[in-house]
């Protein structure tokens, strides 16, 4: 008997230690579940049995100052598909109607259908026409989120102003990048328990987490006056075949930008669009020369491009040499061609016919280098530079746009004679379309440098303002006196002297032009010019200051005579609109009781011809001469007004002519 028990004890004992050891086992992996590894499986678990479907928020809208909408949100959709509810034999079917209806690969699609995932993302930005194709072929397991697709109602307007769009949403370039985290809102989410088959469990938790809409933009631009510089710079860009023309309207009193054109400029629903001139090309090009090329399609000239401001420039010098009381208006100056400076001999653009005596006045209605150069050496480099940073040169102006350049200004110790006499006539220096605009807007506002303004408000969606971005005043930079005889001096300049095609009747207009040679690699680049002219009206009490810039033009590159239209023509435009009465002078109101005559077209006839023709037309003649001395006999290079434009009896016709070999 004995045998018998101890052989069931070693049974019961073999049998309890095999089960401790399966028990431990199970422990282990218990343990190993539950701890270990639970993270996993509770993903997977919540994966099956929950719907996480985002809830896009509505993006801002973009308005002009006035409330147009510059920049909505159209309706759209995100596709998504719940792979649980396409059964097998249908996941083929499902993939090749959605590639077809879509136009996505098919491949990609059959495994987003076959996922072993909940909600798997299709498309985003689907269009509500494409939605309603699909939504009729009843397909199961197909979800369709409302979202919205940016839309610029009129696709190139104020492109570089409000910039685009990118695939996740988000504003690249201008307003719509800088003002991002404003406009954008913050997305919500909507989870629902669901059972295997993607059903909602009765009973059970749904959360629902709204969106918060993004805020809306109102911008300091005025769509009226947007459409004025649009349309005299897309005419400009034509007629001078120049690589780029830029204008910029600002409000000096404010800092307001009203209006800011460029073109040629790009389609803001449509921003990847192959640039025309690279057609050809494209498919050849790697993926970054393509980036690249249309980078620079997107990039801002009137913040990001530095040119040699050349005359305009003078404006800075002679607000600066006003101001510190080393010239006067009445001072006289006298010119004989070229001046010696440093052992270098700098010359006046009218070197062959010396300006002579003449008042400081008379020398900023002349242009004569001579009298800058003599003013800035009265200044001295310390008390120049002082106003040359003072109005904002060589820093950013803080405009709240994406990519601003900063323009070169010397530092004063590589500042030497040559150099202080170059900068007094606008070389050696950079500068941006946006910084100079700014800078005669202070000369020509009581001397307060603004901040260039962009936006105006934020505002909620019940039209409450949530922010206000008020008109910022930088600094003083010359005293009221000092900016009302700038005013007198610059108008002045625009009826006596060469910013002359920007005269209009009825208006004082006042400014300066400024013809420079373009600068590659710190050379002057033969035929390169960049013509631009900035001014200003009233003159009395300045509403706009507009800038003009014309980049490379193909022919005639003088900014008497291909910027200052381009500047007339905004001026009127928007005086007008802004309701600014034309108030005539007597002698113009004398001019409108005579006779209008067409002008003839002189270009092309000798000099001697053209006068007499001009004076035969009942028109004077002012010839303006940069490059050289002209004979009798030279050819005229071109006038301003053109050809039959209708002006009245006795205008004054602007010729350049050629200089003698
Ligand atoms: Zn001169």
């Amino acid at each position: 008997m004995a045998g018998v028990a101890k052989k069931v004890r070693g049974r019961v004992l073999f049998l309890l230690s095999g089960f401790t050891i399966l028990f431990l086992l199970l422990i282990v992996r218990l343990f190993y579940i539950q701890v270990i590894d639970s993270a996993e499986y509770q993903q997977k678990a919540m994966e099956q049995w929950t719907r996480d479907v985002p809830v896009p928020s509505k993006r801002g809208v973009i308005y002009d100052r006035n409330g147009k909408e510059l920049a909505t949100s159209a309706p759209a959709y995100e596709i998504y598909v719940r792979p649980v509810e396409v059964k097998d034999i249908d996941k083929e079917n499902v993939a090749q109607t959605l590639s077809e209806i879509l136009q996505m690969d098919k491949a990609d699609l059959l495994m987003k259908v076959s996922a072993k995932k909940d909600t798997q993302i299709i498309k985003k930005k689907v269009d509500s026409d494409t939605v309603k194709i699909l939504r009729e072929k009843n397909i199961k397991g197909l979800i369709f989120v409302d979202d919205s697709k940016r839309f610029y109602p009129q696709s190139n307007f104020a492109s570089y102003i409000l910039g685009f769009i990118n695939y996740d949403n988000q504003g690249s370039d201008g307003v719509e990048a800088t003002f991002e985290k404003y406009l954008n809102g913050f997305p919500g989410r909507d989870i629902k328990m669901t059972d295997a088959q993607g059903r909602e469990l009765p009973g059970s938790d749904r959360k629902y987490y709204e969106p918060e809409d993004g805020l809306n933009l109102i911008l300091t631009i005025d769509e009226v006056i947007q459409h004025f510089a649009e349309k005299a710079v897309e005419s400009s860009l034509i007629e001078t075949k120049a690589k780029r023309v830029t204008a910029i309207v600002m409000e000096p009193k404010t800092g307001d930008v009203l209006a800011m054109a460029v073109k040629p400029d790009y389609d803001n629903n449509n921003p990847r669009k192959i640039p025309e001139d690279l057609l050809e090309q494209w498919s050849s090009m790697s993926s970054t020369e393509q980036y690249n090329a249309l980078y620079k399609t997107w990039r801002n000239p009137a913040i990001s491009d530095t040119y040699e401001p050349g005359s305009t420039f003078k404006t800075i010098t002679s607000a600066a040499g006003l101001e510190e009381g080393v010239v006067k208006p009445e001072d006289t100056f006298y010119c004989s061609g070229s001046v010696l400076v440093a052992g270098r001999r700098l010359k006046c653009w009218r070197s062959y016919n010396p300006h002579g005596s003449q008042t400081f006045v008379q020398g900023v209605q002349n242009s004569c280098n001579p009298v800058f150069i003599e003013v800035a050496q009265r200044l001295g480099k310390e008390k120049f530079y002082k106003y040359i940073q003072g109005f904002g040169f060589g820093s950013p102006t803080n405009i709240k746009l994406m990519g601003e350049a900063s323009g070169i200004v010397r530092n004063l110790n590589a500042v030497g004679p040559v150099e202080l006499a170059n900068n007094a006539f606008g070389q050696g220096i950079t500068v941006t379309p946006i910084q100079l605009v700014t800078a005669v807007s202070a000369i020509i506002n009581d001397g307060y440098l603004m901040e260039p303004r962009i936006a105006k408000k934020l505002v909620d969606s019940e039209g409450k303002t949530v922010y206000d971005f008020q008109p910022r005043e930088v600094r003083q930079v010359i005293s009221k006196g000092t900016s009302a005889t700038m005013r007198k001096i610059l108008e002045s300049a625009v009826a006596e002297g060469s910013g002359r095609g920007a005269y209009l009747p009825g208006y004082k207009v006042g400014g300066k032009t400024g013809t420079a040679q373009k600068a590659e690699n710190g050379r002057y680049v033969p035929g390169k010019y960049v013509a631009s002219f900035v001014g200003f009206a009233p003159a009395n009490d300045p509403r706009v200051t507009v800038l003009v810039v014309i980049d490379e033009p193909s022919g005639s590159y003088y900014g008497g005579v291909i910027a200052t239209p381009v500047a007339k023509s905004i001026i009127s435009d928007t005086l007008r609109y802004l309701d600014v009465k034309p108030q005539y002078t007597e002698e113009e109101a004398k001019q409108l009781m005579k006779g209008k005559v067409v002008v003839p077209e002189v270009r092309n006839m000798k000099l001697k011809e053209a006068k007499k023709l001009l004076s035969e037309s009942k028109l004077k003649y002012r010839l303006e001469e940069e490059q050289g001395e002209p004979t009798e006999d030279s050819l005229v290079l071109d006038q301003t007004p053109r050809a039959s434009a209708k002006v009245d009896e006795g205008s004054v016709i602007i010729i350049y002519a050629k200089p003698k070999e």
